[in-house]
């Protein structure tokens, strides 16, 4: 069976190089709707509880909300981190303080102290949807992901197989040593 969750991520971003409008810096309300499967788990007949998937996927996602999203080689990048250093706002400020951990992925590398998120291939649905599951895809039994951006929407399914050991407490993940980091469960 599958649990479902959906998130909103606020974001601006351009389409370097593109033909049409999207080439103009914009914004948008993106949906990402991430679907978990695994067998039910008896104790809390869940598959996992959809709190702790936003949680979990929240932890990195943050970096994309109220962020700029930029191609790494868009000109526009070192414009604006020359205009945020001249402000001081480059390396972080007091106010900015709703920030992700920082990431670095092939795809993909987050700066939240500049709430910037440089990007290897332009930010598509479709690229979005590849960021998120290299993000995810060893955190949360991801089968699918959904991402729609105005009237842009993409969905990819991923093969699984495997099923992660969960607390039949509170329904999350177990660490390595079978303890819930959660409730302390420990696993016989
Ligand atoms: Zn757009
Ligand atoms: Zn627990």
């Amino acid at each position: 069976m599958r649990s479902i969750t959906t998130l909103d991520l606020q974001y601006a971003h351009r389409f370097y190089g593109f033909q049409g409008e999207a080439q103009y810096l914009h914004g948008h309300t993106g949906v990402l709707t991430i679907e978990v499967e695994d067998n039910v788990n008896e104790g809390v007949n869940m598959v996992f509880p959809c709190n702790e998937i936003q949680k979990t996927a929240w932890d990195v996602l943050k970096n994309f909300d109220h962020a700029l999203i930029l191609r790494e080689d868009d000109p526009l990048l070192p414009a604006i981190l020359d205009v945020y250093e001249k402000q001081g706002i480059k390396d972080g400020h007091p106010c900015n303080t709703m920030k992700g951990e920082a990431f670095k992925t092939e795809l993909a590398t987050a700066y939240p102290d500049a709430r910037l998120v440089v990007t290897k291939e332009t930010m598509t649905v479709e690229g979005m949807i590849k960021i998120v599951y290299e993000l995810l895809k060893d955190k949360l039994n991801i089968v699918k992901l959904t991402f729609t951006s105005g009237v842009n929407a993409a969905c990819c399914e991923f093969p699984t197989d495997k099923t992660m050991d969960r607390c039949p407490l509170c329904g999350i993940s177990l660490d390595e040593n079978g303890v819930c980091p959660k409730c302390g469960y420990k696993k016989a």
